[in-house]
């Protein structure tokens, strides 16, 4: 009768205690508290603690973290004791560290062994232990066990879900590799502080890396780690002779494994499942978060490229001359690749830089490199990447890193753009690309402005004496007389040419003028102009040029003429000059005052040059 009613007093505790349990605030500790409790009044037991099974220990329910290492009990050295349902055994192997406990009761769900009830046995506890009741009591024990064990479980899961969620909103909250990566980093010195940690990163790593980070060394990574990042599975590793334990969670996205993290102790170790499903959750979230961030990233630099030539390719159809054409790619080109020095380079009979090349090409110095680039464009048309030019060549140089992209004009090789920098392996792979679909879509827009130009040089020029059409002339003294100070216009014309023409034939004649306008050419040079003025008359403008030094190179071109020439010819010529002083002069009047000074000339017995004065106008209005 005495046993029922204490087991009627402890089912009404029972039930207090389930409705307890569902209740927020309730914990593990409230469970022992009320437990205990609950033991003493009715048996007075005294010391109950309850130990469950998990991850091949018995641990102790518990309230605090901090209490956490110092209450479990090792399983395997009582496992046959519980499992052979030895009381006696287990008691007195768990006494040597808890000399209080002198009984145990063994909690089973289903057969399978749920956890440890560890007290200080009482007579009245032993006395009811022979009661009819005991084996109910024990069922009841059973359950409460199993159900506070579910929300031990529940609660645990909880929090962990909790943390991984934090973790996926860390990984997500950024598209920066760079800043995943210390994400990555800082979540296993928060997760796993009583481990050792590494980051093996696959080898596509363009930033710099931080410790504990290293990339994936193909040849000698260890075992685990190997198979961890081909298998994209988590994989256990055991050195034994070492004493080394290591655990490692591949770091995967849904198109690849971008790495594998491990983490290690030095020492025979048991990874517990917490450990296992964090990590390798931290390989799934930083993977994915990776390559999305990477994903992101190449398609970014895919708009941005696609827009920087789009732009480039637009502004170069823009009808600008080469020269500014030029200057505008290479500024282009500067902006986005950030070379130390840049190139543009065309190969006639030799190297010609053009417009947009920076000093250091122009100097001695960089011979090294025009001469090994000029050479291997002269060979193929394949564009050149470099990471370290030392290695290639026996001379110190100050430039390590090289691209070089070929101008292919209708093609053949035209010219290339060749980009250096200090720093080896300085331009990434993906810059390489980009130069090159750079270089290629404005090949054509240089090739055009090329042509368009020659063709204007062809309208512009004279067939015969390849010297400048008169049209042409005659704009380019307005635009000078409209920007200059000064200049000097001269008028040949060739002494008795009809008769040249009548004695060889004018076939012969137009080799005359031929000579003679190559010699003009070659005098005036960068002085000025020449242009054929119309038959066996051709006129030289001389821009900002004094008068005196005019004369000089007109007498030179007379003395070349009456020389050289095959027949003999002399020229007889006029010039006439302006200054700012003289404001009231025009292209037209500067012409005619030439005119009237070369009438004058040939009247004054031919093959000489007469600088106009007044006395000769008076001459030719007669
Ligand atoms: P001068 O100038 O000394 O007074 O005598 P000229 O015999 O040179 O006389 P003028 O300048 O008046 O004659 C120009 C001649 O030049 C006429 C024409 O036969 C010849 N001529 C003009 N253009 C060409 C040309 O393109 N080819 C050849 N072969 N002859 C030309
Ligand atoms: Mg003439
Ligand atoms: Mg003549």
């Amino acid at each position: 009768m005495r046993d029922q009613h204490i087991m009627d007093a402890i089912k009404g505790h029972i039930l207090d205690l389930w409705i307890e349990i569902h209740r927020d605030g309730f914990n593990t500790f409230s469970y022992y508290s009320y437990l205990n409790e609950l033991l003493y009044q009715q048996f007075q037991l005294k010391n109950v603690e309850y130990y469950f099974i998990e991850e091949k220990q018995l641990r102790k329910l518990r309230h605090h973290q901090q209490d956490f290492q110092s209450h479990h009990i090792a399983l395997d050295c009582i496992l046959t004791h519980i499992q052979n349902n030895s009381i006696h055994h287990l008691v007195s192997s768990v006494q040597i560290h808890h000399p209080e406990v002198n009984d145990a009761l063994i909690i089973r769900q289903k057969g399978d062994v749920e956890g440890v009830l560890f007290f200080t046995s009482s007579p009245k506890w032993e006395e009811f232990k022979q009661s009819d009741y005991f084996a109910e009591l024990m069922e009841s024990f059973y359950e409460s066990a199993r159900t506070i064990k579910q929300q031990y479980q529940n609660r645990a899961e909880n929090r962990l879900n909790k943390e991984l969620l934090k973790m996926t909103e860390l990984f997500h909250s950024t598209m920066n590799v760079e800043h995943i990566i210390d994400a990555l980093l800082q979540e296993l010195e928060s997760k796993f502080p009583q481990y050792e940690h590494q980051l093996i990163l696959s080898n596509d790593q363009e930033h710099q890396l931080p410790k504990n980070v290293s990339v994936y060394d193909y040849i000698n990574e260890r075992p685990a780690t190997t198979e961890s990042f081909v298998s994209g599975h988590l994989v256990h590793e055991n050195f034994e002779e070492h004493g080394l334990t290591s655990l490692c969670a591949p770091i995967k996205g849904r198109q690849g494994t971008y790495g594998v993290i491990r983490i290690e102790k030095h020492e025979k170790y048991q990874f517990t499942e917490y450990d296992e499903r964090k990590l390798s959750f931290l390989g799934d979230t930083s993977g994915k978060a990776l390559e999305n961030a990477k994903l992101y990233g190449q398609s970014h630099r895919l708009v941005s490229d696609l827009q920087f030539i789009n732009e480039s390719f637009h502004d170069l159809n823009m009808n600008l001359s080469q020269k500014e054409m030029l200057e505008y790619l290479s500024k282009q080109i500067s902006k986005a690749f950030k070379p130390s020095e840049l190139a543009v380079v065309f190969m006639n009979q030799r190297l010609e830089m053009e417009t947009g090349t920076t000093p250091y090409f122009y100097s001695n110095e960089s011979a090294v490199y025009l001469e090994y680039i000029g050479e291997h464009f002269s060979r193929t048309n394949e564009p050149l990447f470099v990471a370290d030019f030392q290695e290639l060549i026996d001379l110190e140089i100050p430039y390590a890193s090289l691209m070089a992209v070929p101008i292919i004009i209708r093609e053949k090789v035209h010219g290339f753009v060749l980009l250096v920098h200090e720093e080896a392996y300085y331009f990434s792979f993906d810059s390489y690309k980009l130069i090159q679909s750079i270089i290629r879509h404005s090949s054509l827009a240089i090739s055009n402005v090329i042509l368009r130009e020659q063709l204007q040089e062809m309208v512009n020029r004279d067939n015969l004496t390849k010297l400048f059409a008169r049209h042409y002339l005659d704009s380019f003294v307005e635009k000078a007389m409209h920007i200059d100070r000064q200049g000097v216009f001269v008028l040949f014309d060739i002494d008795d040419f009809k008769q040249v023409n009548d004695k060889f034939g004018h076939h012969q004649g137009d080799r005359v003028l031929e000579h003679v306008a190559k010699i003009i050419q070659e005098e005036v040079g960068e002085c000025g102009i020449g242009a054929r003025w119309g038959g066996e008359e051709l006129a030289v403008y001389l821009p900002n040029n004094q008068l005196l030094n005019s004369q000089q190179i007109v007498a030179r071109i007379s003395q070349r003429i009456a020389t050289e020439t095959v027949p003999k010819v002399t020229v007889s010529a006029g010039v006439s000059y302006w200054n700012h002083h003289r404001k009231h002069v025009t292209y037209q009047s500067l012409f005619k005052e030439a005119d009237a000074a070369l009438y004058f000339a040939k009247g004054n017995g031919k093959n000489q040059a007469q600088i106009y004065t007044k006395k000769m106008e008076i001459k030719e209005s007669l």
